[in-house]
């Protein structure tokens, strides 16, 4: 099993009840052990013995606000699709850098990457790429390859693609380890990220009021809608925008982390694909699909992205975005500004 190789350090973060199931195992970067009487970082765990109040405040910190998708998307289109890619790499081996599991990390950035970036130049479509600062690091090559065609959005996913609820506990260290990503991308990319997805979709009760400080525009760890919204705290909204990721399009959760997962045939990925952006093309919302690399860059994988892409694309009235183009047309066509 893969978690036995530290390389189970997925990007959705239901990663934590696999994990109950399939104790005992060394988890890595993954989520901690819960705290007896207390959550790892935040307010205190909601028991039998809870009242009211304390069940609705233990959960107001970080909640959904009103929606923020547009009675129209730009160009009269139906629905905005965002493709996004959490270029991981050898960041989810980082607890035990061994060559075997490092090489299918190494896969992600020199034969995954560039297959993707093909199959996006080819369909013309845009895509958000959040990429830990030690995946640039590593393989530097990747940030002007991913800007080369002027589409694409790079956004922040870590320093490390650390834990933040248990890496990052103090508010003061999180800010800080927010802040020396912030300047490494800006540095690298030329320009300022303005979205941001927290390493396997962990934020903690601080970080969205530390993102908003920082002056990001949007997040996209979190999936209370599958349209864009507002994010509120205690009811109020924080001025932050939820692009959000949906794990039901999230190669990870079939696939795992190599060929570990329990989908066998891309094909019914390709399915699911499918049904999803149906739906949101009736609905008239948004369709935000997550790869990884190293997951989604196999030769079989790839091909049925492709396939769902040129099946959105015999339909009228799709808008292929990056995250933060959604995030921006929403904060000017939602009635208010956010
Ligand atoms: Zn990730």
């Amino acid at each position: 099993m893969k978690t036995m190789k530290g390389t189970s350090i997925l990007c959705w973060t239901l990663l934590a009840s696999a994990a109950l199931v399939r104790a005992p195992v060394t988890l890595g970067a993954g989520p901690p052990p819960p705290v007896a009487g207390r959550a790892a970082s935040g307010p205190p765990a909601i028991t039998v013995n809870s009242t009211e109040d304390e069940i609705r405040n233990a959960v107001a910190v970080v909640r959904a606000g009103r929606k923020l998708t547009p009675a129209r998307w730009p160009n009269n289109a139906r629905v905005v699709v965002c493709f996004t890619v959490d270029v991981d790499n050898e960041s989810l081996d980082r607890n035990n850098p061994l060559p075997v599991p490092l090489s299918n990390g190494e896969y992600g950035a020199i034969t995954a990457l560039p297959r993707i970036l093909a199959m996006l130049d080819r369909e013309q479509v845009p895509a958000t790429f959040f990429i830990p600062a030690m995946s640039a690091i590593l393989h530097p090559e990747m940030i002007p390859a991913i800007q080369k065609s002027g589409r694409n959005e790079i956004g922040l996913h870590g320093w490390v693609h650390e834990y933040w609820p248990r890496d990052t506990v103090d508010p003061a260290v999180e800010e800080q380890v927010i802040n020396k990503t912030i300047a490494y991308l800006t540095r690298i990319t030329g320009k300022r990220p303005i979205g941001v997805r927290a390493p396997s979709s962990a934020l903690t009760v601080n970080s969205i009021a530390i993102l908003k400080k920082e002056g990001f525009l949007y997040d996209s760890s979190m999936e209370a809608r599958d349209e864009p919204y507002e994010i509120n705290s205690y009811g109020k909204p924080t001025g932050m925008i939820e692009i959000p990721m949906m794990n039901i399009l999230n190669d990870f959760r079939y696939y795992g982390g190599d060929t570990d997962g329990f989908l066998m045939s891309p094909d019914l990925l390709y399915q699911i694909y499918k049904a999803e952006f149906d739906g949101a093309y009736a609905e008239g919302s948004m369709v935000s699909v997550m790869l990884h690399p190293h997951v989604s860059g196999h030769r079989s994988r790839i091909a049925q992205v492709e396939k769902f892409i040129d099946y959105m694309k015999s339909k009228p009235g799709v808008w292929f975005a990056t995250m933060g183009e959604v995030a921006s047309y929403v904060k000017r066509n939602s009635g208010q500004d956010p």
